[in-house]
């Protein structure tokens, strides 16, 4: 499972929910806003990268992965979209309905069937068949984990790092989980300190 987390492994050793690492496609170093889709090849590499959390990564494995700019602007969309939702979700706020329309609409733009592969006679096996291109199939799986995880009691696990400056969002596997990385952890704790110094000198 580790090996999926490509991405900021160091920063981030803990495998989020498949909806959450989508979410935290868009990261940020020093103040500013790092993004993770920046191009259709970013997003095929994404893809390939975490086909292991896809609940159905059948149509991942093929070559047929090819993203296009098309593809790629769904899928900020859609990020985007999640990335509100769930800010809505952790900060009990009420969401943007535009937002729950584009998730699930993005949810129904591919069905899938399973279908018998048999080439030797003692090993018949199984592949499967969708209705669309890889790519929308699988931002298609991303939007049905998100309605899964948001409406779930898992949803209520969900978090917002509070680091200064970050802008991941994390589940909370851990009731002592307070931040995305012990990284932000380090930093909260000198930001914390810092501050306790300035009010204790006066400044
Ligand atoms: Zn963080």
């Amino acid at each position: 499972m580790a090996k999926s987390l490509v991405t900021n492994s160091s920063r981030r050793p803990q495998v989020e929910p498949l909806p959450v690492e989508f979410a935290n496609t868009l990261s940020a170093v020093r103040g500013c806003l790092v993004e993770g889709l920046g191009s259709p090849a970013e997003l095929e590499s994404w893809l390939r990268r975490h086909r292991d959390l896809f609940p159905e990564p059948g149509p991942l494995r093929k070559d047929e992965l090819r993203a296009g700019e098309q593809q790629l602007a769904h899928a900020r969309v859609l990020r985007d979209a999640l990335r509100r939702l769930i800010a809505a979700r952790v900060d009990r706020k009420v969401p943007d309905p535009w937002d729950i329309a584009h998730v699930n609409r993005a949810s129904g733009m591919s069905q899938s069937w399973p279908v018998l592969v048999w080439r030797d006679a003692h090993a018949p096996g199984a592949d499967s068949l969708c209705t669309a291109d890889a790519v929308t199939h699988a931002l298609s799986l991303i939007a049905r984990s998100s309605v899964l995880l948001l409406s779930g009691e898992q949803g209520a696990l969900l978090r917002s790092c509070r680091a200064p400056g970050c802008v991941l969002f994390f589940y909370r596997h851990h009731p002592r989980r307070a931040w995305c990385s012990s990284g932000c952890g380090n930093r909260a704790r000198v930001a914390r300190h810092h501050a306790r110094r300035c009010v204790g000198d006066g400044k």
